[in-house]
């Protein structure tokens, strides 16, 4: 890509803001070499506490990719200094985050199962419950300054279907990352612009059970039908589709060394929305969103892995005949 544009240049035009509405959690994760019985107590181990919620780590995505990003969301006080320094730190503005002074942060216990590498997730979205449109109302700043609007599941619908509806009449992109897996009201399909559901969620939307090329297509087709103009299929290590009105492309999974596969997800909306953000355009952005992805897979946790700017332009340098293919 000839002649770059960074943050600076952008901040000026005050057009590349993005507005990140959605979950912010502390993750709790402990190692385990085999499941409890019911009643049972076993001793696991490697106890860390890491900053998460899928809207949080998109947040710090786009922060990380060059992008000015206002956060807004609901946190309890526990934790709360740990959560909002990590925002700084990373660039995202928490102007438009609340401490809530009843409820607590959102939390998700995960435990790992050390041999076969697969986790147990149980999440309790705590004050995340609470946000409500007076929280996005207050937000109108960020929201005007915003290119782009990104949304994730983890909160009340209602809390996103009004963001959306406030979104689209201020004329902003709507990107919707349907996750975790939930079936959407129709009207709401109507104000996103862009849907970036994995496997299970693109099934759970469409009743298609995506088991390849093919069938992402078909299920892209059929969101398409009703009323989504630019849906986005994440495949795993098969890459992803991109299906608009008018052709369907496959981008092939960039070829890494896997250290860790949480969070690819976020980070590939982080990279859409940061590269669509910064102007480039959307067969461009997907090309973003699964190198993003890649470079995270790299890395350990699902936030502390998320790559920057610098690492991402390097790393699309090293893949100069990388492209989708028509399907
Ligand atoms: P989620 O994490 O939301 O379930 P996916 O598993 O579909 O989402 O992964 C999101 C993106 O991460 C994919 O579209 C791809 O770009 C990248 N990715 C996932 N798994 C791999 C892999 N094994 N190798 C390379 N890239 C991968």
């Amino acid at each position: 890509m000839e002649g770059k544009i960074y943050y600076d240049e952008y901040l000026e035009l005050n057009i590349m803001c993005i507005t990140v509405l959605g979950s912010i959690h502390v993750d709790l994760y402990i190692k385990i070499e085999r499941l409890p019985e019911i009643g049972e107590t076993i001793i696991g181990s490697g106890f860390t506490i890491l900053p998460g919620g899928k809207g949080a780590n998109q947040a710090v995505g786009c922060s990380r990719l060059g992008v000015k990003t206002y956060m807004i969301g609901r946190i309890g006080k526990e934790f709360s200094d740990f959560l909002l320094r990590n925002f700084r730190d990373n660039g995202v503005i928490t102007d438009f985050i609340i401490v809530d002074e009843q409820y607590p942060t959102g939390v998700a216990f995960i435990i790992l199962h050390e041999k076969t590498k697969e986790n147990m997730i149980i999440i309790d979205p705590g004050a995340g419950r609470k946000i409500n449109y007076i929280d996005i109302d207050r937000a109108d700043d960020a929201i005007d300054l915003s290119k782009i609007v990104l949304l994730q599941l983890e909160i009340p619908l209602e809390a996103n279907l009004y963001m959306c509806k406030k979104a689209k009449s201020k004329g902003k992109t709507v990107i919707l990352n349907p996750a975790p897996a939930k079936s959407l009201p129709e009207d709401m399909l109507h104000y996103i612009d862009i849907i970036t559901p994995n496997r299970v969620e693109a099934y759970q939307l469409t009743g298609i059970p995506v088991k390849d090329l093919s069938t992402a297509k078909e299920a892209g087709e059929r969101l398409i039908q009703k009323g989504i103009n630019t849906v986005i299929i994440t495949l795993g290590s098969y890459g992803s589709v991109l299906v608009s009105t008018d052709k369907a492309l496959h981008y092939p999974a960039f070829n890494v060394e896997i250290v860790d596969t949480t969070g690819a997800g976020d980070a590939f909306n982080a990279g859409l929305a940061a590269a669509l953000s910064k102007g480039i355009d959307l067969e461009e952005a997907v090309v973003w969103a699964n190198a993003a992805a890649a470079l995270k897979l790299t890395k350990l946790g699902a936030q502390t892995g998320l790559p920057y700017l610098d690492e991402l332009l390097d790393f699309l340098k090293k893949y100069p005949s990388y492209s989708s293919k028509l399907i």
